[in-house]
């Protein structure tokens, strides 16, 4: 049996979700596009019908996905499904130099907690063989101190959202180029759509090769960029499928997990858009092309540069007080320091929880912060069809 049809018996064998629609799947014939689309929304705060009843869900480890809705999903993996997903992703790795996961590398991230669970403040330490670099805050003094970090620790890798490592070049340029990291082998990009351009540069100011990883929490490494520059489909981790939406006339790129078993993702919209190219290459996979999507964003404020993930983070910490209070959410920088915060009320709507929002705001920026509530039931979607959580609207007064 193939890789695929595998996974599909597996899901309609043992998750519940899947052994709901079994009659209507078969009924479409059993194959890949019988099974019904679904969306971030579909699974959200119903993970458990997602979970294959085949591994105790004790034994399953978990990462967290954030997405534009400031709503938490939950990601299970067994260890086989990490050790098959992982093993496929340092494959690719390799096409830049050897690597291995035991190597010393840096690492950008939003927020890091304690032994105990309560959240690290530091913006920048060191965790085993790990460097990791707070993405929060990237201001010049800020850029200095992970400069110092990088040369002190000397990764042979760095990972992290284009918009920081592209920050960090422009401080090195200022610095008159001077970063000595001799280990470093490459700089992998995530998270975030970057263009070849910005790629270049940050290439050009580490001297070193910058790939671009193309993947998601549910499932990993979607594609990855060869050294042509091409981005590849990990064809034994994920299917790929473009679906043509008539409204927005744009291609949603529509994946499959071959490799999860303790939570199958079955043609599920990750949110961007993109198609398939032509070009002769010999590293495998079809090629692919995304057309923008998630784009890093920071804004001046207080004589800081600061990363729109704050706001993201207030909303994720409002929805662990209150679940379900807020079903779609945009800031909109009006002023300097006025903030706008747009909001559709979602099914659990609690008065209290705007008050608790923004308390969470002050304690972030402090109280200079000025921010007015707004209830909507609409909130358009940016240029890029995507809801963007965060709008520098200073210019449209
Ligand atoms: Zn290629």
């Amino acid at each position: 049996m193939g890789k695929l049809e595998d996974i599909l018996s597996h899901a309609i064998g043992t998750v519940p979700f899947y052994i709901k629609n079994k009659e209507y799947i078969l009924n479409n014939g059993g194959g890949l596009h019988s099974y019904p689309i679904i969306n971030r929304n579909d699974i959200c705060g119903k993970e458990n019908e997602f979970l294959s009843s085949r591994f105790p869900v004790n034994s399953l480890t978990h990462q967290t996905t954030s997405g534009s809705t400031g709503i938490p999903v939950k990601c299970f993996k067994s260890h086989s499904d990490a050790t098959r997903s992982g093993r496929l992703l340092w494959k690719c790795r390799n096409w830049f130099g050897k690597v291995y996961p035991n190597d010393k590398y840096a690492i950008f991230f939003l927020r890091r907690f304690n032994t105990d669970r309560t959240i690290n403040s530091s913006p920048c330490f060191v965790n085993g063989n790990q460097l990791n670099l707070s993405v929060l805050d990237l201001s010049p003094e800020r850029l200095e101190l992970y400069c110092e970090a990088l040369e002190a620790f000397n990764p042979n890798w760095i990972f992290g959202p284009p918009s920081a490592l592209y920050y960090l070049a422009k401080h090195i340029e200022k610095r008159k180029w001077s970063i000595n990291i001799p280990n470093l082998k490459f700089i992998e990009v995530t998270g975030e759509y970057s263009d070849t351009e910005q790629r270049k540069y940050i290439s050009s100011v580490f001297k070193c090769a910058v790939t671009n990883m193309y993947g998601s929490k549910e499932i990993w490494v979607i594609a990855y960029s060869c050294p042509n520059g091409h981005l590849h489909i990990v064809e034994d981790n994920v299917i790929v499928e473009f679906l043509s939406t008539e409204n927005s006339g744009r291609n949603e790129v529509v994946i499959t997990g071959l490799n999860n078993y303790a939570m199958p993702i079955i043609r599920y919209r990750i949110g961007d858009t993109g198609k398939f190219v032509d070009h002769h290459c010999l590293f495998p996979g079809r090629i692919i092309e995304l057309s923008g999507g998630r784009i890093g964003q920071y804004f001046l404020y207080n004589n800081k540069t600061l990363s729109t993930s704050n706001f993201y983070m207030a909303v994720y910490d409002l929805h662990r007080k209150y679940p379900g209070t807020i079903a779609q959410f945009q800031f909109r920088q009006i002023g300097n320091a006025d903030f706008e915060f747009m909001y559709i009320p979602g099914v659990n709507f609690q008065t209290g929880s705007l008050n608790y929002l923004e308390e969470l705001l002050y304690n972030t920026f402090g109280n200079m912060l000025n921010i007015t509530f707004t209830c909507t039931d609409f909130i358009p979607y940016s240029s890029s069809g995507k809801l963007s959580y965060f709008v520098d609207a200073r210019n449209q007064q």
